[in-house]
Formats: C-alpha cells, structure tokens, sequence
C-alpha cells in the first residue's frame, strides 16, 4: 500500500532477521523512503551527526558538547580535576 511503512518484526522478507538493530536499519531506510514520498521533488541530502555541525544544532548535541568542553576546562585552570562519574554514569562536575 503507498505510503504506508513499516519497520521492525511486522516485516518480512527473504533473509530477514529479527533483531533490534535490523529494526533500526529499517528505520533509516524508511525515514528516506518516506522523505521521498512526502517530497518527490526534493533532493534528498544525506548526512552523519559525527560531521554534520547542523544536524548537531538540530538535536541540540552540539551545544551540549561545546558547554561540556567550557566547564570541563574551566575546572581544571582552577586545579581542578575534569569531570567525574556520578552512580548513575551521568557526568558530574568535581
Ligand atoms: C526471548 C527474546 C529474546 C530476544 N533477544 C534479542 C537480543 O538479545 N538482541 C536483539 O537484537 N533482539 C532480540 N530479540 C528480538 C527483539 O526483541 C525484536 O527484534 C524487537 O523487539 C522487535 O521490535 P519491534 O518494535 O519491531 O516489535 P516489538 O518489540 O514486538 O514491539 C511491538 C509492540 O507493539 C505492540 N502491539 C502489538 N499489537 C498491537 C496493537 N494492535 N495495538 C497496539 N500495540 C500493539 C506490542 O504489545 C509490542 O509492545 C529477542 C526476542 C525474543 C522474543
């Protein structure tokens, strides 16, 4: 049926295998397909968030990362050690 996807178990197909990551592959698979059904006439322009700086700002990753780097030097030009390990694994500032 156009314009109707799916992702994950549900499918099937020769050589498929039920897996969380062939769910996420489908995904990304389905996210293009989908780009090009809701814009036939778009060109589509694949990226990577390891070197796309605006897709970063998108998921607000870079601000993040560049406010992480600020407060882990500014500890340590006050002697400080950088950033430690909370219980949780979340970062914490020492
Ligand atoms: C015992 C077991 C161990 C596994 N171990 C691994 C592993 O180690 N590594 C790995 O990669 N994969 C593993 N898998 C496979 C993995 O769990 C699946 O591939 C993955 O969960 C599929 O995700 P999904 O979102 O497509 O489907 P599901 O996780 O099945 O999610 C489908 C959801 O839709 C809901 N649903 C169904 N019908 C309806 C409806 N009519 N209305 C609303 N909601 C509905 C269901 O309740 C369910 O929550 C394992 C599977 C099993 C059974």
């Amino acid at each position: 049926m156009p314009g109707l996807f799916a992702i994950g178990d549900i499918n099937t197909y020769p050589g498929k295998l039920k897996l969380i990551l062939s769910g996420f592959h489908e995904a990304a698979l389905m996210a293009q397909k989908a780009y090009h059904y809701v814009y036939p006439q778009k060109r589509l322009v694949f990226q990577y968030t390891t070197s796309s700086t605006s897709l970063q700002k998108k998921l607000a990753w870079r601000d993040h990362a560049e406010d992480h780097l600020h407060r882990t030097r500014r500890h340590r030009a006050h002697g400080r050690g950088g950033d430690r390990l909370d219980g949780d694994g979340d970062r914490a500032a020492q």
